[in-house]
């Protein structure tokens, strides 16, 4: 029995698609509906790493420091993923808050978390180099939590073996529930936290069969309600939930919305040279022509390779630790450096997000004009009459102001949905040229997070990340 709170995070889920099933999803609809369907945005950037990590501790990635952006510039052009251990959060998330005060918790599968550590209460790590922590020990044998479902690396490889994937993540939403279930009955504590993984990883691969609207949606087929399936399910878990503790107030989150990875791309970079902050490399024009048609013919016939026998799991592998892509879609031997004052970050280049952000280079004094600058100058670009390019596009330090404000770029935005950001240089500023799509079609949208309760009034339209602890908290006040 869990005595004063629930929380059920679910990584991924998208508001709108919650809106779009609400008739197939009574549970989450009426949580919703009962609070006057509450917003909640995700971090910048909307990745699930940073996300969980404001989550768990109330503070932005500016604060937290849970955060990496590749600098395209590095002479070395060096790709060091973000390394961290348990010491970023050991006592200093919702659990050990609530430990703190003298509540017992069970934490099931938190995302971000490695070996785990001893609470008071029950803790359950997710698979981290070939191996679960249970802690108490003694627990293991009640949870016997199954790491040949849970740690399968369910990632698309082929479009023929999408089935098996849909299997692996339907199998592994079925071990999570099955879990926390055994510890609703088991336990006797205050709160329990649980996390489902799988919401996430379908819609990046099955976005496009699933979304009729989609511009390279492949007509009727036999994965076209995976994700509604998969919500539908998420559904039913919370309704068991609500049957088996009904007096126990609910809180439903994810870290992030879900949405169709832009297949139109927006060049950001040529928008830059056009006005005047950004200029190519000239003279030695024969062998960068050389370069850029190799350039070319890697894309090519990587895209060909992947659409025709998939993406073997060694690359796989590969591109999920170390951006393979970089040296072929963004590299910092493309412009003059002396002439170059602002330039798109890597973190939209490499994969054509919707959401992005622009490095300017200028003595610490100027930075802020020549940033207002350029953002007066963006805001003028059109993709037609009445469409701005960008929705919005502002000065981080307007946006975020902790201490880690210097990993992030200069510039954040946000471009029409429908278009990622693009390094290249090109004639059109917007066309239908993506490619990240295609080796992942969905990806993970800012404004469209969800939050949902049961027994927690949930009174204002519009929620930040870094309220969510509060409201865990508050419960216990
Ligand atoms: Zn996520």
């Amino acid at each position: 029995m869990i005595n004063k709170l629930i929380v059920i995070g679910i990584d991924g889920m998208d508001f709108d698609l919650v809106k779009k099933y609400e008739d197939k999803l009574p549970t989450l609809s009426k949580m919703l509906k009962e609070n006057n369907y509450p917003r909640l945005r995700s971090v910048f950037p909307a990745d699930t790493t940073p996300a969980w990590s404001t989550i768990y501790t109330g503070v932005d990635p500016t604060v937290h420091g849970i955060i990496n952006f590749v600098n395209v510039k590095d002479r070395d052009n060096s790709y060091k993923p973000f390394e961290f251990d348990d010491s970023a959060f050991k006592g200093k998330t919702f659990w050990d808050k609530l430990n703190e005060m003298g509540f017992s918790t069970t934490v099931l599968l938190p995302m971000n978390i490695k070996q785990g550590w001893g609470i008071n209460g029950t803790m359950i790590t997710r698979p981290y180099k070939g191996e679960m922590h249970v802690f108490p020990k003694s627990k293991e044998s009640l949870y016997n939590p199954k790491i040949s479902i849970l740690g399968t690396e369910a990632k698309f490889t082929s479009e023929a073996k999408l089935d098996f994937l849909k299997k692996d993540f339907f199998a592994k939403s079925d071990e999570e529930f099955r879990l926390t279930k055994l510890a609703i009955e088991n336990e006797n504590c205050d709160f329990l936290f649980s996390y489902f993984s799988t919401t996430d990883g379908l819609c990046h691969d099955f976005w496009r069969h699933c979304d009729e609207n989609h511009p390279e949606y492949p007509g009727e087929n036999e994965h076209k309600n995976a994700i509604r399936d998969l919500y539908i399910k998420m559904d039913n878990h919370l309704a068991e939930i609500i049957s088996m503790c009904p007096d126990t107030p609910l809180l439903v989150l994810s870290d992030h919305g879900h949405g169709a990875r832009p297949v139109y791309i927006a060049r950001v970079n040529e928008m830059l040279h056009r006005f005047g902050y950004l200029e190519p490399k000239t003279g030695a024009s024969g062998s960068k022509k050389k370069k850029k048609s190799l350039k070319g013919f890697i894309k090519k016939f990587a895209l060909n390779f992947v659409a025709r026998f998939g993406l073997p799991k060694w690359a796989v592998k590969i591109a999920r630790k170390v951006p393979v892509w970089k040296g072929i879609f963004a590299s910092g031997n493309d412009f003059d450096w002396d002439k170059t004052v602002a330039y798109l970050s890597d973190l939209s280049a490499l994969k054509n997000y919707s959401y992005g952000g622009i490095r300017v280079i200028a003595d610490d004094d100027k930075k802020d004009a020549l940033c207002d600058e350029i953002i007066e100058k963006l805001k003028t670009v059109m993709i037609d009459e009445n469409t701005p390019a960008f929705t919005w596009i502002k000065r981080t330090n307007t946006h975020y102001h902790g201490e880690y404000l210097n990993r992030y770029p200069e510039i954040i935005f946000q471009l029409d949905e429908m278009y990622g950001a693009d390094w290249n240089l090109g004639e059109e500023l917007f066309e239908k040229k993506g490619f990240m799509h295609r080796l992942s079609p969905g990806a993970h949208r800012y404004e469209t997070a969800v939050i949902a309760s049961k027994g927690i009034i949930l009174d204002k339209p519009q929620y930040e990340m870094t309220d969510v602890r509060d409201i865990i908290l508050s419960v216990f006040k």
